[in-house]
Parts: structure tokens; sequence; C-alpha cells
């Protein structure tokens, strides 16, 4: 076999598309994992450094999410590698003319993903009309000023605290990031009874043993400040102290890799709810499990947004795509954590598995898997 060719697993990639359109500058690739499901749905990312193994990672994490939450949609993602912070008329054109490039690749979808946004999005859909995450305006669910994600993270909360054998109401809640995940996530919980007691954001981290007041934060932070502009008889904490607050839900919603090895031991919660992709480590996650601290993994909890994609794409109301994503998380949860118990296994690897068995029992009604 050629040496040149990228080799792949029994999921995919099923297709991989290079565009370098040099008259505008736009160099971009589109990995479609695999489509046995349905198209893929996955978002382009603009960023500077961008690999084609990145991206192939991406597009394989899209097919996992896809499959577990029973969605009919594969997974694939695009990723153009630019400055996200380039002024908008340069990104408009370099958005456009990607769409046109992926004009008949009809096993992807559009979608935002870190660099772009529903704006994007609807450029997207003024070219080719395949794009999800749509504005308002031209018949889209705006997932993340509803809170699609947020509103998925609060239902997995509660399957997994019953798991545990408590409820939410009194449950004391820590969300690192405080943006469009982690914001709506603590208002759902709190809805519940829940108890905000410590918040971060790039600008630090606050603890309220009593109890931080959630709206009042997510005011400051609709005018642009920090979440430590508030403290009003909170505590600022010092570096990563965020990690040591005792509470019964830790619920990540920034960055990947926040728990690790060497900082697993601090946690002091019953519960790893991830919002954020990939916020714990493999290795953290193991010795979480041994210190019998649960972790519902990201592709379970934070399937919110792509499930309110696709509702959309399906044609959908809000209420409709809300409905979906409380029973499609509640029953998604339960299920991975009840295999996990049952089996001995990381809730990882019973979703990993579930998801897996979902993609090859779809494989197999395909004649082939490529459109
Ligand atoms: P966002 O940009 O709206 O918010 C991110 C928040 O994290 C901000 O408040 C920011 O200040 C904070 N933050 C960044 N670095 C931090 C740090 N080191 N410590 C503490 N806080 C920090 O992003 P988002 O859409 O809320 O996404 C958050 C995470 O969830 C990302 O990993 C994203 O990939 C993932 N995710 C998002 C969605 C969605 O629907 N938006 C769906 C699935 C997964």
């Amino acid at each position: 076999m050629d040496a040149g060719l990228v080799s792949g697993d029994e999921l995919g990639p099923a297709k991989i598309i290079q565009i370098h359109e040099p008259s505008v500058g736009l160099q971009a690739v589109l990995v479609v994992d695999n489509v046995a499901a349905g198209p893929s749905i996955g978002g382009v990312r603009i960023s500077p450094d961008v690999t084609l193994a990145e991206c192939r990672r991406l597009a394989r994490a899209m097919t996992l999410k896809n499959a577990a939450a029973g969605l009919r949609h594969g997974g694939g993602k695009a990723v153009i590698r630019a400055d996200p912070k380039m002024p908008k008329k340069d990104k408009e054109r370099l958005i456009r003319v990607l769409a046109c490039a992926l004009k008949d690749v009809r096993e992807y979808i559009l979608g935002p993903d870190m660099g772009t946004d529903e704006e994007c999005m609807a450029w997207v859909h003024d070219e080719i009309g395949r794009a999800v995450a749509l504005p308002r305006e031209v018949g889209g669910i705006p997932l993340d000023e509803i809170g699609a994600t947020g509103w998925g993270l609060r239902h997995a909360a509660e399957i997994a605290a019953d798991h545990c054998g408590f409820g939410l109401s009194g449950a004391r809640i820590v969300v690192q990031g405080f943006g469009a995940v982690g914001r709506h996530a603590a208002r759902f919980l709190v809805a519940e009874g829940a108890v905000v007691v410590a918040v971060a954001d790039t600008g630090g981290a606050i603890h309220d043993a009593e109890g931080l007041d959630v709206e009042a934060l997510i005011a400051l932070k609709a005018e642009g400040r920090s979440v430590t502009d508030s403290v009003n008889g909170a505590l600022r904490l010092n570096g990563d102290g965020l990690i040591d607050v005792p509470c019964e839900i830790w619920l990540p919603a920034a960055r990947p890799d926040v728990i690790r090895e060497d900082n697993a031991c601090r946690l002091n919660a019953k519960i790893v709810l991830s919002g954020a992709n990939i916020a714990a480590t493999r290795e953290a996650e193991s010795i979480l499990a041994q210190r019998g601290v649960l972790c519902v993994p990201d592709f379970i909890a934070n399937a919110g947004g792509v499930i309110c994609a696709a509702m959309e794409y399906a044609g959908a109301t809000e209420a409709g795509a809300l409905q979906a994503i409380e029973e499609k998380l509640r029953r998604n949860t339960r299920r991975v954590l009840e295999t996990a118990r049952e089996e001995g296994l990381l809730p990882r690897d019973a979703a990993v598995r579930m998801a897996t068995e979902r993609i090859k029992r779809a494989m197999s009604y395909r004649r082939w898997s490529l459109f």
C-alpha cells in the first residue's frame, strides 16, 4: 500500500479532504470519520496550529458522542489553519470559501467550534444551506443562548447524584468556567435546589460555603467582568485552589486536562461531571475511580449542544430540542453508570463500548459505509 495513505481503524476515517485555496489563503482539512448512522455533524475549528492528527481525534470524538447520544448522525470535523482573531471580513471570506468547497460533500454538516460561531454558520447556510447552530433569524435554535449543554448537564447531574445516593437539593456544586456551558449548568442546578459554592473564570476563583448568587454572577459576566469582581462575602482562591473546595459535584466547564495524575488526589467531591471536553486525563479518572469519585464522561454529559444541533437540523422546535436533550441525557447517563458499576468498568470505558456497539450495528446495515 502507498505509504502516503493515512491508515484508519474499523470505524474510520471514511474520508479526508484537504482544501487549499491560495487566492484567499485558505488552508483547511475535513475529516469525515464515520457516516453509518447518517451524515456527520461536527464543528469547524479555526486555530493557527491545528493538525490533521488533531482533526482526526476531534472527528472521532464526534462519532462517539453522536452515537452515544443516539443521533442519526456520524462524526466529522473541519479545521482551518488561521488566526481566529482575524478581522471579521477576512473570516467571512474564509468561511464562505470553505462552505463552497464542501458544497457537494453531503456527508458533512458544518457546525460551530473554537473560533467559529452562529454567525459563521449563517454564512455557511447562505452559501450551501447545510449548517447547524444557526441564528434564530434563519430558523436556528441558539444553543449557547438557551443553555442546551447546561440543560443536559443538569439532567446528567440528577441521574449521577441518584446513582451515588443523594439528591440535587442542597448538593454543593463547584463550577470551573463560567461561559456558555458553566453558567447555564449552574443556573439549572440552582433551580433544583443545589448550592453553587465556588466558581472560576480566567480572572480567578471565588468560594462561599454558604452559596454564591448565581444570577448576580451571570449579570456580572454579561457586563464583560470576571466572577472575582463580585466577592461580596466570598473568598478569593489562589492558584488552583478550586480543586480543594469540598463539594458533591465538581463541574469542569473550561479547559482540557484540568484534573490530572498530580492533582486528582486533592479533589474533595463525590462526582466529576465533565462539561468541558477531556477535562480529566485517563490516569486521573482511574485514580478518582479508586477513590470512589464518580466521573461522568464528557461525551455523555456534554452532549446537549450536539443534540440541540441535530434537532434543529431535523426541524424541531426549541421545546422539542430541550425535551430530546433531557430524555437522551437521562437514559444514556443511567445506562453508562449502571454498566460501569455492574461490570467494574470506568464509566468512560462503558460509554465508549456502548457508542462503538451502536456504530458497528449501524455499519452492519449498510452495503458500504461511504455515501
Ligand atoms: P466559553 O468560552 O463560553 O466559556 C469558557 C469559560 O471558561 C469562560 O468563563 C472562561 O473565563 C473560563 N476559563 C477559561 N480558562 C479557564 C481557566 N484556566 N480556569 C478557569 N476558568 C477558565 O466556552 P463554553 O462554550 O462554555 O465551553 C467550555 C468547554 O465546554 C469547552 O471545553 C468546550 O469545548 C466544551 N463544550 C462546549 C459546548 C457548548 O455547547 N458550548 C458543548 C460541549 C462541550
